[in-house]
C-alpha cells in the first residue's frame, strides 16, 4: 500500500505533498485544521497506467476544491500540492499556482478565480 504515497522532494520540506490517484479522493479531507471538509476533485488532465494487469487513472492536472472552506489546491504534473497557507502566499510556490490558475481559467469557477482561499487571480 505504500508505494501509492510517496512523498516528493520539493526542495522545500513538504509533507503533504503526494502522488496522486483519484481513488485518493475518498480519504484526502482538507487539511486546514479547524475545516478538515471531504474535498472535491476535478480533473483536466490523466493518462491510463497499468499497473499489475490493472488499468489505473493517473491524474496530471486538476483542480481539489473545499466546499467549507472556500479553499482550493492544484494538481500539478500529478502532484497535489496540499500546503498551509502561508507557504502558498508568497515565492515559487505562489507563481507556480498562478499559473495553475491562469492555465486552467476557462475550466475552473470565477469563484475560485475570483475569490478563492487562500488567493485568487484578482488578490
Ligand atoms: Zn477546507
Amino acid at each position: 500500500m505504500n508505494n501509492f504515497l510517496t512523498a516528493t522532494d520539493y526542495s522545500t520540506p513538504v509533507t503533504d505533498v503526494i502522488e496522486m490517484k483519484r481513488w485518493l479522493m475518498d480519504i484526502l479531507a482538507c487539511p486546514i485544521s479547524d475545516c478538515r471538509s471531504e474535498l472535491a476533485l476535478e480533473v483536466f488532465t490523466s493518462h491510463n497506467l497499468e499497473s499489475d494487469g490493472e488499468e489505473i487513472e493517473e491524474i496530471d492536472e486538476a483542480l481539489i476544491t473545499c466546499p467549507k472552506c472556500g479553499r482550493w489546491y492544484p494538481v500539478i504534473d500529478g502532484i497535489a500540492c496540499m500546503l498551509p497557507d502561508n507557504l502558498r502566499m508568497d515565492g515559487k510556490q505562489r507563481i507556480e499556482e498562478t499559473k495553475f490558475l491562469e492555465r486552467w481559467k476557462e475550466r475552473i469557477a470565477s469563484e475560485i478565480l475570483d475569490n478563492g482561499v487562500p488567493f485568487s487571480l484578482k488578490s
